[in-house]
C-alpha cells in the first residue's frame, strides 16, 4: 500500500519513542480524513496507548455539585450567567452526593471527581469532599474540578486527600472566557507544587479551531507536566454564544485525539476523550468519564438523565474497543510523576 512517506517517518519516529516536534505535529492535523493515512495515525495512536498503558482503560465518574448562573461566562457552558440558561443556584444535598460516589465505587468508577462552577464557596466544596471521602474506599482517588485557587488552597486539597486536579486552558481561553491564560496555568503550578497531580485535555474543540491553537494546547499540556491529556469536542447547548458556531464528528475528534497521543508519547499514564466516543478509543483514548448531577454540556441539571453516561456503559464501551477495565484506583491520578518537559522541542 502506498503512504505518504513524509506522514510514515513521523509515525515512525513516534513509535520509536521518540518526541515529535510542533511542525510535525501540526502535519499530522492536515491529514485527509478519508485518507488511507488517517488510518495509519490511528493504529500508531492506538499502538502507543496499548503498549504504555497495558492494554487498561480506565473511568472516572464526574459529580457535578452546583448547577447556578456561573460569572466566568464560558461561551460554550451551559452556566454561563449572560447565557440564560440556569437562572437560580442549585446545590445538591450531601446526601445525594455520597449516594452518586457510593454508587460509581460499586460500579467499578477508578476514581470521583466533584466539579463545581466557579461561585461554588470553597470551604463548602472542602466540607462535601471530606464527606464523600469518609464514605468511599480510602484509596479510590477523588479529583478537583473546580475554579482558579492559589496555594493555600492548593494545600487544603492536598491535606484532605485530593490526588488531582482536572484544569485547563481552554481554547480561546481568555477571550471566550473571563478567566486569563495566566491564572488558569498559575493554577496548575500551585497545585504541582503541593504533589497534585494535573489532569488536562484539549477542549472544546470546534470546527472554528486551527491546527494551530489546537497543537498549542498539546504541548503546553506536555509541558505543564499532566498525567494524562486528549481531546474533548464542543457540545452545541442551546443558548451558549458557542453554539452557533456548529460541532465536529468523531471521527474529526480522532484525528486530534490521536495527534496529541503521539505528542504526549511516554510522558502520560492515560489519554483521555469526551463525552464516549468508539473512534476515539481506536486511535489512542483509554480514559473515560461518567457523568451525573450537573454537567456544562447540559441544560438539564440531572445530566445522569440526559447526556451522561454511567460507569457501566463506560466499561462497555471500552471493551467494546478492545481494552480491559482497570480495576482499583485510577493510575492516572496515582501514577509517579511525569518527567519535566521543555516547551517546543
Ligand atoms: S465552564 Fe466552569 S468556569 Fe466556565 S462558565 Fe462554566 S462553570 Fe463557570
Amino acid at each position: 500500500m502506498k503512504l505518504n512517506q513524509d506522514i510514515v517517518k513521523i509515525l515512525d519516529k513516534a513509535l520509536d519513542e521518540q518526541p515529535i516536534g510542533r511542525e510535525e505535529a501540526l502535519t499530522l492535523m492536515g491529514i485527509d480524513l478519508l485518507s488511507r493515512e488517517m488510518y495509519s495515525l490511528c493504529a500508531a495512536a492506538n499502538e502507543l496507548s496499548r503498549r504504555h498503558f497495558e492494554n487498561l482503560g480506565e473511568v472516572y465518574l464526574q459529580i457535578g455539585l452546583d448547577s447556578a448562573p456561573c460569572p466566568s461566562n464560558c461561551e460554550f457552558c451551559s452556566f454561563g450567567a449572560n447565557h440564560g440558561i440556569f437562572k437560580e443556584v442549585i446545590e445538591y444535598p450531601i446526601e445525594n452526593i455520597i449516594q452518586a460516589a457510593k454508587l460509581g465505587e460499586d460500579q467499578g468508577a477508578n476514581g470521583i471527581y466533584l466539579m463545581t462552577t466557579a461561585r461554588y464557596p470553597f470551604d463548602k466544596f472542602i466540607k462535601v469532599a471530606k464527606a464523600v471521602k469518609e464514605a468511599v474506599l480510602p484509596d479510590l482517588p477523588l479529583v478537583a474540578n473546580i475554579a482558579d485557587f492559589n496555594i493555600d488552597r492548593a494545600k487544603e486539597l492536598a491535606s484532605i486527600g485530593f490526588k488531582a486536579i482536572y484544569h485547563a486552558v481552554r481554547l480561546n481561553e481568555g477571550r471566550g472566557t473571563k478567566l486569563p491564560v495566566k491564572q488558569r496555568i498559575q493554577t496548575i503550578e500551585a497545585a504541582k507544587k503541593e504533589g497534585i497531580k494535573i489532569h488536562f485535555c484539549v477542549e472544546p474543540v470546534g470546527p472554528e479551531h486551527t491546527p494551530g491553537e489546537l497543537v498549542d494546547l498539546m504541548f503546553l499540556g506536555k509541558e505543564l507536566g499532566a498525567t494524562f491529556s486528549g481531546a474533548m469536542r464542543r457540545v452545541c447547548v442551546p443558548g451558549t454564544p458557542a453554539a452557533e458556531k456548529g460541532t465536529i464528528t468523531w471521527w474529526n475528534l480522532a484525528r486530534t485525539v490521536a495527534v496529541c497521543r503521539l505528542v504526549m508519547g511516554n510522558t502520560v499514564l492515560g489519554h483521555c476523550t469526551h463525552e464516549p466516543n468508539l473512534p476515539s478509543l481506536l486511535a489512542g483514548a483509554n480514559l473515560l468519564w461518567a457523568e451525573v448531577g450537573t454537567n456544562p454540556r447540559d441544560d438539564k441539571p440531572n445530566t445522569e438523565a440526559s447526556r451522561g453516561w454511567d460507569v457501566l456503559r463506560c466499561q462497555e464501551i471500552l471493551v467494546e474497543a478492545g481494552y480491559e477495565v482497570r480495576s482499583g484506583p485510577a493510575i492516572t491520578a496515582l501514577g509517579s510523576s511525569v518527567q519535566e518537559l521543555e516547551y517546543n522541542q
